[in-house]
């Protein structure tokens, strides 16, 4: 499964929140995907209504506690480094502070500043609050807006949800004769949609993006169905 990427910096910045949002959609594609291919191979095999509603209901609940697990250990695991990056400036920052300003003074300079006008921007960042000028110069991070592990657990159990719904219902709601077609066509349509969607968020060539992920979508249901059609005709 897509694991969402939270190498950029946090906070409310643009930057940040496309960044929630692609990973919203890449969760959505994801669930799309799994639970598609999952309906289709059992109905590949069986034709009982109640059997396809459990075995997508399962790989829902499955798909998108895995998805807000993974994502859990991963922010966590980012929150508590940055934390500790966190800490060790504000011992510098108390121990030696004449180095810390000279560094902050190097970074802006970096960044093109001339020498006296990076100096004096540094004095001034470390009058109003040191510790966040050198967390957003030097880490990249503000120290106010560490992303919660909670919250990304849920956004990602969420996003699973939403996609893995579409197939689910596709595959229990129509009669059985429409079940298949009803399912292909809604899932390619919707895997059109995030493929597009994930290409523009990331500034990438959107109509690579979509034939790549229809495709991917096409093949998987291909693959699970034949898989399931072998295994219902072998009476297994
Ligand atoms: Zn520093």
């Amino acid at each position: 499964m897509t694991e969402p990427s939270h190498e950029e910096p946090h906070g409310g910045s643009l930057g940040a929140r496309l960044n929630w949002l692609r990973a919203a959609v890449l969760g959505a594609n994801d669930g799309i995907v799994s639970t598609a291919g999952l309906v289709v191979g059992v109905a590949g095999a069986t034709g009982d209504r109640s059997a396809l509603l459990t075995a997508g209901l399962a790989g829902l609940l499955a798909g998108s506690m895995s998805m807000a697990a993974g994502e859990y250990v991963s922010v966590s695991t980012q929150r508590d480094s940055e934390r500790a990056a966190l800490a060790l400036e504000r011992r510098e920052l108390l121990e030696q502070p004449e180095a810390e300003l000279e560094e902050l003074t190097g970074l802006l300079e970096e960044r093109g500043l001339t020498r006296e006008v990076a100096r004096d921007a540094a004095v001034q960042l470390t009058q109003r609050d040191a510790l966040r000028a050198h967390a957003r110069v030097e880490l990249g991070i503000d120290p106010d807006e560490l992303t919660n592990p909670w919250h990304a657990a849920w956004a990602s159990f969420l996003a699973f949800t939403v996609g893995a719904l579409l197939p689910l219902l596709a595959i229990v709601l129509p009669p059985s004769d429409w079940r298949l077609p009803v399912t292909v066509v809604s899932v390619l349509l919707a895997l059109a949609c995030t493929g597009w969607s994930s290409a523009r968020l990331g500034a990438a060539a959107p109509a690579r993006a979509v034939v790549r992920n229809v495709g991917g979508g096409a093949v998987a249901m291909a693959v699970t169905y034949a898989a399931g059609s072998l295994l219902g005709a072998a009476g297994i």
